[in-house]
């Protein structure tokens, strides 16, 4: 069945994410490939777009605080106008290639550690003001990082310890912040990174969640459909020879039936019975009776010329062959063709060297009729059942023709029959039939 391995490990997966406990988020190959293919270009245009609003709020705070201030000092204003703002454009201009997952992921953690490291060293030791400035600034970093852009979480993760690491570096040299202050700073520090990281691992949980769930509806759909082909082919085929089933016949001759009372025209059918068939599977088991079936079926399907020809196997070692158009004299020529072909060959060889397989035959019972509302459609398969039975006690290895009953026998009259004159003969021909 198709995509069975990758369904299982994606059943283990989603029951392993599920876990309430804490779960490594990368999937095993290929799901991971998988996930990074099925999201790559959607997460490359959000950072885009999400990564041009953050440039523009960076660049408002940028001269935002430099006036307010009353522009006292330009080297904040020429750091991040000329420096980190065109870093940041480049990286994010990047994004419009749907870059490969790893400089993806990095290059936005780095432009994310260079904006808070930068605001650190900008605002740090500069006043007190300026200092919790700083912390903000970090705090807001920091959630943009993890929520909105939600990288993805080891590099979320690093991404936060660098800037908590950074913090706490510029946090030792301040000397405008007391020590309770810096530390107010650092356990506020602290708690936005570790729920923004807690935030950033649920959603990754849940995005790669929702990816397993689509590939396991995909690969359930995709199984079904090919369970539902397999289905239909049992119910239609016989299994051994390949050909139509009792089933499938059936619904066929009511097709042809239905076709032959709308065109007027007449349907002739075969049964045909392999002689001796018990002696055969008697004498050299029933492994080699079943390769004589499958002989048998496929030197019937190459008895037909026309299209619309149809064989069945009808059961056991009983096949029927129906016949549209086909007049009693085309049928009875391609019963002939049957026996004939069975009888020359019809029997497999053996797997011993020297043996003589028994030589198998067929017997073949021939109807025709002129379908019509009125008519009864089983006797013509009971015609062609009698002159079977006389092709038997005539000594097998025999084509024999049926006497229709009633009003099936009679080809009807009337304008459209008439017109109807020429009936198929064989080899997909047309004869006159009188
Ligand atoms: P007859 O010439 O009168 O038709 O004699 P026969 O032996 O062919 O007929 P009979 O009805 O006595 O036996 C039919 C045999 O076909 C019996 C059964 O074991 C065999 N048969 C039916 N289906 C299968 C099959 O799928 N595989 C094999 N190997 N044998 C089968
Ligand atoms: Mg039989
Ligand atoms: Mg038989």
């Amino acid at each position: 069945m198709p995509g069975t391995s990758i369904h299982e490990l994606a059943i283990k997966e989603i029951e392993r994410l599920s876990r309430k406990e804490f779960q490594r988020l990368a999937l095993p190959e290929p799901l991971e490939s998988g996930f990074e293919q099925s999201t790559f270009v959607q997460r490359s245009e959000r950072l885009w777009i999400e990564g041009l609003i953050a440039i523009g709020f960076f660049n408002i705070y940028v001269l935002a605080d430099h006036f307010i201030r009353g522009g006292v000092s330009w080297l904040p204003l020429q750091v991040r106008l000329c420096i980190v703002t065109p870093i940041a454009l480049l990286v994010n201009v990047s994004m419009r290639w749907s870059p490969n997952k790893i400089y993806r992921e990095t290059s936005i953690a780095l432009v994310s550690c260079l904006i808070g490291i930068t605001h650190l060293y900008l605002e740090s030791n500069t006043n007190a003001t300026s200092s919790a400035y700083a912390q903000v600034g970090l705090i807001v970093t920091v959630i943009f990082v993890n929520v909105v852009m939600r990288l993805q979480f080891m590099y979320a993760l690093s991404a936060s310890i660098v800037l908590l690491a950074s913090d706490l570096v510029f946090l030792h040299q301040d000397h405008f912040l007391n020590a309770p202050e810096k530390l107010l700073g650092i356990t506020l520090a602290v708690c936005a990174i570790s729920m923004t990281v807690i935030a950033n691992y649920s959603v990754g949980r849940e995005e790669r969640l929702g990816y397993l769930m689509r590939l396991r509806s995909e690969i359930q759909t995709k199984e079904l459909s090919f369970l539902n082909v397999e289905l239909q082919k049992i119910s239609y085929i016989d299994n051994l020879t390949g050909l139509a089933n009792r089933h499938s016949y059936e619904l066929q001759f009511a097709k042809l039936w239905r076709e032959a009372v709308d065109a007027g025209s007449c349907l002739s059918a075969i049964v045909i019975d392999i002689d001796h068939f018990k002696i055969t599977n008697d004498t050299r088991g029933h492994l080699y009776g079943d390769r004589v079936l499958v002989r048998v079926a496929s030197l019937l399907l190459q008895s037909l010329r026309c299209k619309d020809d149809f064989a069945a196997r009808f059961g056991g070692e009983e096949f029927v062959v129906l016949l549209p158009g086909a007049t009693q004299q085309g049928a009875m020529i391609v019963a002939e063709r049957i026996r004939k072909l069975v009888e020359v060959a019809g029997s497999p060889a053996l797997p011993e060297p020297g043996s003589h397989p028994r030589l198998s035959t067929v017997s073949c019972g021939v109807a025709t009729c002129w379908p019509c509302d009125s008519n009864c459609q089983e006797d013509l398969l009971e015609s062609a059942d009698k002159a079977l039975y006389l092709a038997k006690s005539d000594g097998r290895n025999q084509v024999r023709c049926g006497e229709l009953t009633s009003t099936a026998r009679k080809r009807p009259s009337g304008e459209r029959r008439v017109l109807r004159g020429l009936a198929r003969g064989d080899s997909g021909t047309w004869a006159k039939v009188d």
